[in-house]
């Protein structure tokens, strides 16, 4: 273990610097955790670059990173579920608890929601993080901690399929093939999709969806939605009955409108220009519902149970892995698309 607190801390737009940080203490409740892995997500590379997303903008220092897993180090007064030395996921986002959304089980919505790397909160890309007890979930031995860090994303892929409502012989399309479209794919299939349809406009990322037990990749080269609805139809040989939109660009979400069987739910994951123009009216008077999708609630047990069982295999989304020294060139390689999940290693003494 580490006796001082390396951490990357992003000062500001495009900087973005190892510090040393005071190591912090655990309060009532709380457990201080050796850190091991965390994923690079896209809206770590988009402050880092952009210095905001939409409305939270980066004001004071941050560190980054929410896709977390590592060893309870010191525990605070009151906690009795963890203990020194278990392994860690790390739920980023910690609500109130106590208001009508936290009390009706969409604490996703709390707007007192304290998120790991938005800002200001900072998140947990250094040797030690601290984080309420009740939000850390204990990691079976076969477990791994990447596939810890990859809870992150899969809550995310298993809320998205839940308000989709898919289901055994569901028919699926997902447009955008990024580790979010790749998570979705995953849970759908877990779930029971009978066939899934994939779309990207990058022909390496459908190659690695057909690998991950995509049916039907679909080669997305024009800006026409309705164009490439049609294209879907074709593949899967009828309309789906959910569309998982993970890629935000307008385009794809006007296929997402079109391809989606009458009666059907489109659901909106992917987050792209805040306003955009969709064909509304063919998806009111077809009864398409269009549901929005926030991260997750209450999804981190289903996604490490799934995990563990063997149920979905998330080992195939690592392909860049770098220690916490080398977070800048992590980055870079995470800002260059080429491979799909970042892994950084924040722990000098084991691999
Ligand atoms: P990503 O950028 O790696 O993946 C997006 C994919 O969409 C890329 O592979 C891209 O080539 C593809 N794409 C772009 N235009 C397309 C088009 N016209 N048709 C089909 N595919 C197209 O991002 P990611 O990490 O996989 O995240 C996906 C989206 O989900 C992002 O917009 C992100 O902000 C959002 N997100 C939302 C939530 C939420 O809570 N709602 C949570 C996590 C991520
Ligand atoms: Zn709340």
């Amino acid at each position: 273990m580490s006796d001082t607190n390396l951490s990357a801390v992003l000062l500001e737009k495009g900087n973005l610097k190892l510090e040393e940080r005071p190591i912090p203490k655990p309060g009532k409740n709380e457990v201080q955790i050796a850190m091991h892995s965390v994923g690079i997500c896209g809206s770590d590379v988009h402050y880092w670059v952009h210095g905001a997303i939409g409305d939270f903008v980066v004001r004071a220092p941050m560190i980054l990173g929410h896709e977390a897993s590592g060893t309870v180090s010191e525990v605070g007064e009151g906690v009795t579920h963890l203990k020194v030395g278990d392994r860690v996921a790390i739920e980023p986002g910690v609500p109130c608890r106590y208001c009508d959304y936290c009390k009706g089980g969409r604490y996703n919505l709390c707007l007192e929601m304290k998120f790991c790397a938005t800002p200001p909160v900072d998140g947990s890309l250094a040797r030690y993080y601290v984080h309420p007890a009740d939000f850390c979930f204990k990691l079976p031995d076969h477990v791994s901690f990447e596939e810890g860090a990859l809870l992150e994303p899969l809550s995310v892929g298993v809320h998205a399929c839940r308000r989709a409502g898919v289901t055994i012989g569901s028919r699926v399309l997902i447009c955008g093939a990024g580790p979010i479209g790749l998570v979705c794919l995953l849970v759908a299939k877990a779930m029971g999709a009978a066939q899934v349809a994939i779309t990207d406009i990058d022909t390496k990322r459908l190659e690695v969806a057909k690998q991950m037990g995509a049916d039907f990749p679909v080669h997305v080269t024009t800006r026409d939605g309705r164009e490439v609805a049609d294209q879907v139809v074709r593949a899967l040989g009828c309309n789906p009955d959910v569309t998982v939109e993970c890629s935000g660009a307008e385009p794809s979400v006007q296929t997402g409108i079109f391809a989606t069987k009458s009666g059907g739910v489109l659901v909106l994951v992917g987050l792209g220009p805040p306003t955009i123009n969709i064909p509304i009216v063919n998806a009111a008077v077809r009864e398409v519902d269009i549901r929005g999708i926030f991260r997750y609630a209450n999804c981190y047990p289903t996604a490490l149970s799934m995990v563990a069982s063997g149920q979905v295999n998330m080992k195939p989304m690592v392909t860049h892995r770098f220690s916490l020294e080398q977070t800048l060139e992590a980055f870079e390689a995470s800002k260059k698309g080429e491979g799909i999940k970042v892994m950084i290693n924040c722990d000098k003494t084991k691999a």
